[in-house]
């Protein structure tokens, strides 16, 4: 792999937060990699939430699935660039390790949880939360608390902070204070998220029966790249609609990887970084062209509006938001129904403990959890 000198590199890291020897016939990011995908928070995603309650189908993205798409689309993308391929892989199968469970309704609703308990404690923020599994929560190692994975695993996956909360990280928080930008491969693995959700989460809603075709058809950057693709394949608007959807997505994200190596080869071209530090220091170097953003953007708004806003899925929403605050609540009036090793003297670091607790719950031992606590 021919490295571009704008890359991180494996022997340039700026290092784990606990000294390791160096590892054997593989380089310290892929060490990170495998670290990642032996880890326990990594299986869990298999049973979270992306939009749809895990339960609700088999075929719809989970937490796990969302992540090896990113993960996939980010290594094309690590190609182009020449970016480091494991790095950027890492990053994308590590950067959801702290979403709770039922998505961001479950969030939501812990983020209020923390507010309102312990005001003072930063609140609940899911990048972060990413950032505390692979730090502290993980329990694999007999010297030190989380996987001691490299500063720029640890950067990647921080993808945004509040500054509050960035005071407390030290040098992986730094960029949020005196804003500066991540790596290059940081960069691409954010773009690349957005890539894979935009377009699975169509996919999933028309699965889903929530949005339809006639509906998607009215939002510009699916609509081109269906007239494309009828023109194409003139049989399309006859065959069954997931086959139609399934041509278009797949064509999209064709475009938007393309568009993004692009544009982002055309910004290295004109800001020359000759190596990380310089990326850090300038400004963001990974991005869409202005067109391809504006149709971007248009499609989120379409999904909030149309699917994320969708009343079923709201129903679903507000049934997982109260799971979420009636566990906090159980358990931060009465700390002993947690198991010991939970229980803390201090009342911030309890409700650290009990947030720590929910977000590493599946969706369905949530629910079991809850039934145990609420039910006879
Ligand atoms: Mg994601």
């Amino acid at each position: 792999m021919q490295l571009a000198p704008y890359a991180c590199h494996p022997d340039h890291s700026r290092g784990r937060r606990y000294q390791e020897p160096a590892p054997q016939e593989r380089n310290a990011f892929q060490r990170d990699r495998d670290r990642i995908i032996h880890c326990n928070a990594f299986r869990l995603l298999e049973y979270k939430t992306q939009v749809f309650i895990n339960h609700e189908g088999d075929l719809f993205r989970t937490r796990l699935t969302h992540s090896i798409e990113v993960a996939q689309i980010a290594r094309a993308l690590a190609r182009n660039l020449q970016l480091h391929e494991d790095l950027i892989e890492a990053i994308a199968l590590a950067h959801d390790l702290g979403h709770t469970p039922f998505g961001h309704a479950g969030q939501e609703a812990l983020n209020a949880c923390m507010q309102q308990w312990a005001p003072d404690a930063g609140g609940f923020e899911h990048n972060y939360q990413s950032l505390r599994v692979v730090d502290k929560l993980e329990e694999r190692y007999a010297q030190f608390n989380g996987l001691n994975l490299c500063f720029e695993t640890r950067e990647g996956i921080l993808k945004h902070c509040s500054k509050k909360n960035a005071q407390r990280l030290g040098a992986v928080g730094q960029r949020f204070l005196n804003n500066t930008r991540p790596s290059l491969e940081a960069q691409i693995t954010n773009l690349a998220d957005e890539i894979a959700y935009n377009n699975h989460d169509i996919d999933d809603g028309v699965r889903s029966g929530l949005i339809t075709l006639e509906q998607l058809l009215e939002v510009e950057i699916f609509a081109q790249h269906y007239e494309a693709a009828c023109a194409r394949i003139p049989e399309l608007p006859q065959v069954e609609t997931k086959r139609q959807v399934a041509e278009v997505v797949r064509a999209m994200i064709n475009t938007l990887v393309v568009d993004l190596t692009e544009t982002t080869r055309a910004r290295l071209a004109e800001y020359r970084p000759q190596n990380v530090d310089e990326v850090r220091e300038m400004p963001v170097l990974a991005a869409f062209s202005t067109e391809v953003r504006a149709q971007a953007n248009e499609l989120k708004r379409f999904l909030h509006a149309n699917l994320y806003r969708h009343y079923q899925v709201l129903r679903m929403s507000q049934k997982a938001q109260r799971i979420v605050r009636e566990l906090f609540e159980a358990f931060i009036d009465e700390p002993r129904l947690l198991s010991p090793e939970y229980r803390c003297e201090d009342p911030m670091a309890q409700a650290r403990a009990i947030s720590d607790y929910i977000a590493g719950m599946t969706d369905r031992y949530a629910i079991r959890e809850h039934r145990a606590l609420y039910e006879m």
